[in-house]
């Protein structure tokens, strides 16, 4: 059992919702004033039996236990988690919020920064034509902070070194490869860089479209302490609130219909990046929503 079963296994959410204001039965549900909007006639219904709550009033929305505290405590999901738990007693072993993972999140946004600068210089022409191509406009490239992964394959490796970087640590975020001779050289390099971002926004990993029809057309980051594509959902950070307002979710194939989607304005849609959607996926958009 993963811990956020774990934790809602051993919590009740009509016990957690009563912390918060006072529910009274009707029927086999409870029911409350809504708390995240103005009402008088109490339309915000807690269900015993599915551990979920429900405002069919103004917000038209509901979720799990997760949900709740995040809304009404204002808090991130990592940050509901950990509260969660201390009230149960559940260890917290999700990695996203170990925070020895800090470094490697660090090299993340540095390396966003450096394919986010070299986009905007003459080497960068490939990759913002075909953006400009496919409709992509500068607010949308500058939200997805897009950039571009120069070609030579030690660029990025020279600049983080530059900046005092340790090699293994980079090496450890996927951001660098190490040849069978031995030879450390970037591991994208040419090619439309998209960064992916936990629920909270951080820099956890990288996709990569090649540029000059050299295939394959698109590669990831491989699996690290902080990326694991099996349970990734691209632009889940950017799409979370409208997923949480709707209480629905659309998940697409590419990064590209991602990021057109959330142009013109459909904001609860992720991408699964080309994999059948998992059920860690899921859960993660489940949890975070
Ligand atoms: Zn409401």
């Amino acid at each position: 059992m993963n811990t956020v079963d774990e934790i809602k296994d051993r919590l009740n959410i009509v016990d957690v919702v009563s912390e918060y204001l006072p529910v009274r039965k009707s029927g086999s549900n409870y029911k409350a004033a809504c708390p995240f909007h103005k009402e008088k006639t109490p339309s915000f219904v807690v269900n015993l039996e599915r551990q979920s709550w429900r405002c069919f009033g103004a917000c038209a929305t509901g979720g799990d236990i997760f949900s709740f505290i995040m809304r009404i405590e204002n808090l991130e999901f990592g940050e509901a988690l950990r509260l969660l738990a201390e009230k149960t007693g559940v260890t917290v072993r999700d990695r996203s919020i170990n925070d020895s993972s800090e470094p490697l999140y660090k090299v993340n946004l540095e390396a966003t920064n450096f394919y986010q600068k070299v986009l905007n210089t003459t080497e960068g022409l490939k990759a913002s034509s075909y953006l400009k191509e496919r409709g992509v406009d500068h607010k949308t490239i500058s939200n997805f902070q897009l950039g571009m992964s120069p070609s030579g394959g030690i660029r990025l490796k020279e600049h983080l070194s530059s900046l005092g970087f340790d090699l293994d640590l980079v090496i450890k975020a996927g951001l660098l490869r190490k040849t069978d001779s031995g030879i450390i050289k970037d591991f994208f390099w040419n090619r439309l860089m998209f960064p992916i971002h936990d629920s909270k926004g951080r820099v956890t990993g990288f996709g990569g479209r090649s540029l000059d029809n050299s295939n394959p057309k698109y590669i990831n980051t491989s699996s690290t302490p902080v990326f694991d594509k099996r349970t990734t959902l691209y632009g889940l950070h950017m799409s979370s609130a409208s997923i949480a307002k709707e209480n629905r979710a659309i998940v697409v194939e590419g990064y590209m219909d991602a990021i057109t989607a959330h142009q013109f304005g459909y904001c609860n849609v992720v991408a699964s990046m080309g994999t059948a959607l998992t059920e860690q996926q899921v859960q993660n958009l489940k949890s975070s929503a």
